[in-house]
């Protein structure tokens, strides 16, 4: 059952978890009933944003939202903000105060995003910097907050961030007032756990490794020959091959355990970030994680009653080519730490 969203300067979604842990729902409970009393704010509650289908009530309703957006759910907060970007709530990524560290707005904290197609004034280096998918399509200016619900347990934790990106005073809001009916709306749609990649635009390169990779039929193209994934429901359950081979680390898994594959990140020393699973991209570290993709594909080809194919000729040319291809600044520091030899 749907009711309509009052007007308000900023929306608060609350993207409910998969399971019905009581404490879960309690957070979730607690944060909607404090943050539906401050003036301007509505609060919509959804089912989890991941289950959700593009032709949800869920994306239907938050797609009518035209101002700021604060999404608050159980995953990662670059996870978050890439899956909604694929059902069409698009904008720029707005600073986030707690979490991991990938929730920085470069605008806010004067750093350049890593994957920026910008020249770099303090590189020596004349090598092309590639592009990237949000480089070619910009996204809308407005600024969609990812809050993540797994880094803390207590509810004032995340209406004391919430006011903060709000520009609330906490010390004067008064949260004493009764709830306006139409504040506050959830949104109850039936879902089932799905498992499928979700691309991170600001990395993405268009290079169609993924697409010649899977042999699933997961990803497609759109009409300006772009990368999409296309039948994400195709994906095997589990499986995070595609993620390994991507060379701009841009496939994410939200649900899956690595939390450099669920989309988390690590700030670098150089000022600005690097994901570890560059470094560290196989599951057993003496594993090449080429070989642990192609591993991981063929148990999935094997489980589907397919022939294994292991690692191709053509999947070895394609990495060569990519790895030849013009560099971004986290190869260059990944080059710079080989030199050291750690
Ligand atoms: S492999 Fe990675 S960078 Fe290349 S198209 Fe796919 S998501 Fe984009
Ligand atoms: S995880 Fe496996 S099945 Fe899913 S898109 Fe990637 S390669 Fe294809």
């Amino acid at each position: 059952m749907i009711s309509a969203v009052q007007d308000a300067t900023c929306t608060v979604v609350i993207s409910r978890g998969q399971s019905r842990n009581p404490q879960k729902r309690g957070l979730e409970q607690g944060i909607a009933d404090e943050i539906g009393k401050l003036e301007g704010v509505n609060v919509l509650t959804i089912p989890h944003l991941y289950d959700l289908p593009k032709t949800s009530d869920s994306y239907q309703k938050l797609s009518q939202i035209e101002g700021d957006l604060i999404v608050v759910s159980w995953i990662y907060s670059r996870a978050a903000h890439w899956i909604l970007d694929r059902n069409g709530i698009q904008g720029q990524v707005g600073l986030v105060e707690i979490g991991d560290p990938d929730d920085d707005d470069s605008e806010d904290v004067g750093i350049e995003q890593p994957n920026s197609k910008a020249t770099d004034p303090e590189s020596e280096s004349t090598e092309p910097l590639v592009d990237r998918v949000t480089d070619l399509y910009p996204r809308p200016d407005r600024k969609v907050h990812c809050v993540d619900l797994k880094v803390e347990n207590d509810p004032q934790v995340f209406i004391a961030e919430i006011k903060r990106i709000l520009g609330v005073d906490a010390s004067t809001a008064d949260t004493s007032l009764p709830i306006v009916g139409g504040k506050l709306v959830q949104v109850e749609e039936q879902t089932s756990r799905r498992w499928y990649p979700v691309i991170d635009f600001s990395r993405c390169t268009n290079c169609m490794e993924c697409v010649d990779f899977c042999l699933f039929g997961v990803y497609g193209v759109d009409g300006s020959e772009n990368i999409l994934v296309e039948q994400p429901d195709n994906c095997r359950k589990g499986c995070p091959a595609c993620s390994r081979v991507c060379p701009a680390n841009a496939i994410i898994f939200p649900q899956h355990k690595a939390p450099a594959i669920a989309g988390a990140e690590t700030e670098g020393d150089e000022g600005f970030k690097i994901d570890l699973s560059q470094l560290f991209g196989a599951p057993n570290k003496s594993e090449d994680p080429i070989e642990t993709a192609a591993r991981e594909r063929d148990e999935q080809l094997l489980l589907a009653g397919r022939d294994t194919i292991g690692i191709d000729e053509q999947l070895k040319k394609r990495q060569a080519d990519l790895s030849a291809s013009p560099k971004d600044r986290l190869d260059r520091l990944i080059d710079s730490l080989d030199e050291f030899d750690l």
